[in-house]
């Protein structure tokens, strides 16, 4: 169908990764600092309590990147940390209650055992998930040592100072503080409705380490015999420890820009003088049914609650990465079902390429033009709707009988590579019904032998037996037949 496509050469294709950099506010050229290396860094749980799937948008996105980048040939260094130790719920009024000590109170046991149990559910609600696994998850409680190491060394480079057995990070000592969020820090000051904390030379001037003889989880060290680390603080040194002192990439839900990453940033730069990432991703908030995700309104789901209801795990990832991952992404039970369809679809589309790698060859073009499709999308930001509706497009083209042998196996192995990224088609023939797809071949093997014999009531049974399977028959120009679920 001619004018469907633009054509392949005139499409723009961003020759390399554009990333949306929320540091700079704008588009870049991504440009790794190591050549074909790329080191990434993605804020994990915080494991007071099962992820539910607002954050696992967070973390699929980190995982659709990273499997794009290594799409694109680099090798990616992905670090996901997991907060085990518990933070304060407002870390810039140093004031509030810790999230994982208050559920360790309410299910009566231990905080460790709570933090491990957690932490194992969201590894394997990962693998539930698709998602590739990180190089490290690094615990913060195995990171105290690097956290003191830098907490002493920004003291004793004038950016922290000690008020009693705590230790906070002056926000005034560092210039570009704010840079991220676009935060002032005299907006800060005027504008804080944060309870007035007299240790604090400054209201936005945030904790590094606490002391509290009360708080479940405390380490004894220099700065007292009961203390322990802010949030921020773990996710430098974690980051360093593993990363080094320079990171490519950092991600997180798009609340962690202020003031947790804001606070990375002042405490990474301080320490090493150098700039800490180069590029700067966050991912927009889930809604649900339109509003927040509240325990209120009982509609904080987990993987758990969306396979209970009948729906595919990867119809759950499929619809957390089909939106645009900076657009608002609204999450209802009507999305889940039409994912479900939409991958229906994409597994029909497989099934029928496969069966149409014999015929004379035809449509190479719109497979070119799929595939270019596909890569520039997903180049520009990963544009995720983008790039299914390439497929799709490439889907109608089929349907439409335009791609046949060795172009349908060109848009197999197009289909093979996107789904190296997208993670949500079917792994096997036999997944996608292999042993039912020889019955449905012996029927409609049947219903042609019943036409060439003329037995037009033997051929109208086979047809109604298909039918009755959800299959439709179609006679091809060729003479032949082709078959596809409906
Ligand atoms: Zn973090």
């Amino acid at each position: 169908m001619p004018g469907r496509y633009p054509d392949a050469r005139a499409i723009d294709i961003p020759l390399s990764f554009q990333v949306y950099n929320s540091f700079s506010k704008k588009k870049e050229t991504f440009e790794p600092l190591s050549e074909g290396v790329v080191r990434m860094y993605n804020c994990g749980p915080t494991v007071y309590s099962r992820v539910h799937i607002g954050n696992w948008r967070a973390f699929l996105f980190a995982d659709l990147l990273r499997r794009w980048l290594e799409h694109e040939g680099y090798e990616v260094r992905q670090v996901m940390n997991v907060t085990d130790v518990g933070h304060l719920t407002d870390e810039v009024a140093g004031e509030g209650e810790d999230r994982l000590e208050a559920q360790a109170r309410r299910e009566g046991i231990d905080p460790w055992k709570i933090a491990e149990n957690y932490t194992q559910q969201f590894l394997d609600d990962g693998q539930t998930l698709g998602c590739k696994e990180a190089m490290v998850y690094p615990r913060a409680s195995d990171h105290i040592p690097q956290m003191v190491e830098m907490i002493k060394a920004l003291e004793a480079k004038g950016h922290a100072y000690r008020a009693g057995e705590n230790v906070y990070f002056d926000v005034k000592s560092f210039g570009a503080y704010g840079a991220l969020s676009g935060n002032r820090v005299d907006e800060l000051d005027a504008g804080a409705r944060v309870q007035v904390n007299e240790e604090k030379k400054h209201p936005a001037d945030f904790a590094l380490w606490k002391s509290d003889e009360h708080h479940l989880m405390k380490w004894e060290t220099d700065f007292g015999p009961h203390g322990f680390p802010g949030w921020h603080i773990e996710c430098s040194a974690m980051a360093r420890a593993h990363l080094g002192d320079q990171i490519d990439i950092h991600t997180g839900g798009e609340d962690n820009i202020f003031p947790h990453h804001e606070c990375e940033i002042a405490q990474s730069e301080c320490f090493t003088g150098e700039r800490f990432a180069t590029y700067w991703m966050h991912t927009k908030f889930l809604q649900v049914d339109g509003g927040k995700m509240s325990k209120s309104l009982g509609n904080v789901w987990n993987v758990d609650d969306v396979i209970e209801r009948g729906y595919e795990s990867r119809a759950l990832r499929f619809a957390l990465l089909r939106g645009h991952y900076r657009q608002p992404l609204n999450f209802s039970w009507d999305i889940l079902t039409e994912s479900t369809r939409a991958l229906e679809g994409l597994d029909d589309l497989v099934n029928r390429l496969r069966r149409l790698t014999d015929a004379e060859d035809a449509g190479s073009e719109r497979v070119e033009a799929a595939s270019t499709a596909f890569r520039a999308a997903m180049n520009d930001d990963l544009n995720v709707p983008k790039a299914v509706a390439a497929l799709f497009v490439l889907r109608s083209d089929v349907l439409e009988g335009s791609v046949k042998g060795e172009s349908a196996d060109a848009a197999l192995a197009l289909l093979e590579r996107a789904d190296g990224v997208l993670g949500v088609l079917r792994a096997d023939e036999s997944a996608a019904g292999g042993a039912a797809d020889a019955e449905i071949d012996a029927l409609v093997a049947a219903r042609q032998a019943a036409r060439e014999a003329k037995d037009w009531a033997a051929a109208d049974a086979a047809r109604d037996e298909l039918n009755a399977r959800g299959i439709v028959v179609e006679d091809t120009s060729d003479g032949g037949t082709a078959w596809f679920r409906k």
